[in-house]
């Protein structure tokens, strides 16, 4: 089966074609700046490479500019848009109904686009990006899984928030937990590596949007972000835990307005307001070179780290392993170095030269003595997304 997986968010759709189940990547491509005279398009395939700039005035121009290159004559993978068996959509907001891969009819598109209210970032451009593969990819399977799923099964105890019953019950105001697919991949992934199932860890993703979550027995039973993705760590540009109390100040006292505010805590905030980049290697980089700021913002991200690895530990009672994934977990010896210190009450020692080797392949960085283990594992959430919808659909 072909199945070409469409991760849209809001200026950009990235994707990836699988030939499942043998997991062959068939090519892997993005387009970035959609709406932008100068969006980038990346396309590869085992032969080709190209970068390209073109004019993509929207997502349904960024669809068909992909599609050509599925079909182009010289460097395509495709003879028609009909050898697509199934496409698979990554939609970020499930709400409380979708616990499940899903296939995609009418209801399921108009509940995505209810839920917009709680992920207006993202499932506004995840919609969209379902629509314009329905009319290209007319005889395809169409199938959703959502990143909320796999935190469906956090108990209401750690899900509830301490406020009236009601806005639980008729609003649906709860924590609703993101990432979902990378925490399942890893998780599994995990699990096979220590030849374990009934184990107690803790996922660490950490990429641009970082979150944490507990899994035992293979489920999620809590997680750092919330009502929204912006709960809990420190991110790229997105503050993680803030007391609400600075919100009414903001407003109140200093005279923004509420958009202020959701761009502020969304968009300004994190590492970006902390040392005035959002990207690791920077931050890095500058650290060594003995800037005040970058260390400082290295340190309280760790250190909010450190903290949620506590909490975990003691609501599982017990840990097997940590795992480090994306962008920054799977990358920075340095994060993984100050998460990591200082943990022998908790059972863990990294491997410092473990922990510099650099490999695209599941590794233990801990010591041999350690007895809580320290994995790093390469995240694949479109490969979980293929083997997601090709058990939906065989
Ligand atoms: P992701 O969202 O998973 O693509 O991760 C993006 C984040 O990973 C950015 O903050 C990057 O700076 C960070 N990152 C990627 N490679 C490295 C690296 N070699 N060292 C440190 N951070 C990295």
């Amino acid at each position: 089966m072909n199945i070409l997986i469409i991760n849209s968010g809001s200026s950009s759709i990235k994707y990836q074609l699988l030939e499942m189940p043998s997991t062959k990547v068939i090519c892997v491509g993005s387009i970035e700046r959609i709406g932008s005279t100068d969006a980038i398009s990346n396309y590869k395939t085992d032969n080709n490479k190209v970068e390209k700039i073109y004019e993509i005035a929207n997502h349904k121009a960024g669809l068909e500019r992909i599609t050509s290159l599925l079909l182009d004559a010289e460097i395509g993978v495709l003879n028609s848009t009909e050898e697509i068996d199934a496409i698979g959509h990554r939609v970020v907001h499930g709400g409380s109904d979708y616990t499940e891969t899903t296939l995609i009819d009418e209801e399921v598109k108009s509940k995505i686009k209810m839920l917009s209210t709680l992920a207006p970032l993202h499932n506004p451009a995840n919609l969209q990006g379902i629509v314009m593969a329905e009319e290209i990819f007319a005889t395809a399977k169409q199938v959703v899984v959502f990143d909320t799923a796999f935190h469906g099964t956090v108990p209401v105890k750690a899900k509830k928030y301490a406020i009236p019953n009601e806005l639980y019950e008729k609003d649906g105001i709860q924590a609703y937990g993101f990432h979902g697919t990378s925490h399942k991949y890893v998780s599994e992934k995990a699990n096979e590596y220590l030849l374990k199932e009934n184990t107690k860890l803790i996922s660490i993703h950490l990429g641009n949007g970082c979150s944490i979550t507990a899994i035992k027995d293979g489920k999620s039973i809590d997680h750092s972000m919330g009502f929204a993705p912006s709960n809990g760590l420190i991110m790229g540009t997105r503050s993680g835990d803030i007391d609400h109390s600075i919100i009414y100040y903001l407003v109140n006292t200093l005279g923004y307005s509420l958009d202020d505010v959701n761009e502020l805590l969304n968009k300004k905030s994190g590492m970006l307001g902390l040392t005035g980049s959002n990207d690791l290697r920077d931050i890095e980089e500058e650290a060594s070179n003995g800037n005040a700021d970058c260390i400082l913002a290295l340190e309280m991200n760790a250190y909010r780290i450190k903290k949620y690895i506590g909490a975990y530990t003691a609501t599982m009672n017990g840990l097997d392993a940590i795992i480090f994934t994306a962008g920054i977990g799977e990358n920075s010896s340095l994060m993984r170095q100050l998460v990591c210190k200082d943990m022998d009450y908790f059972n863990f020692q990294l491997d410092d030269s473990k922990n510099e080797l650099r490999s695209k392949n599941i590794r233990e960085v801990n010591t041999t003595d350690s007895k809580v283990k320290i994995l790093v594992i390469p995240t694949n959430e479109e490969l979980e997304i293929a083997k997601q919808v090709y058990e939906l659909l065989n």
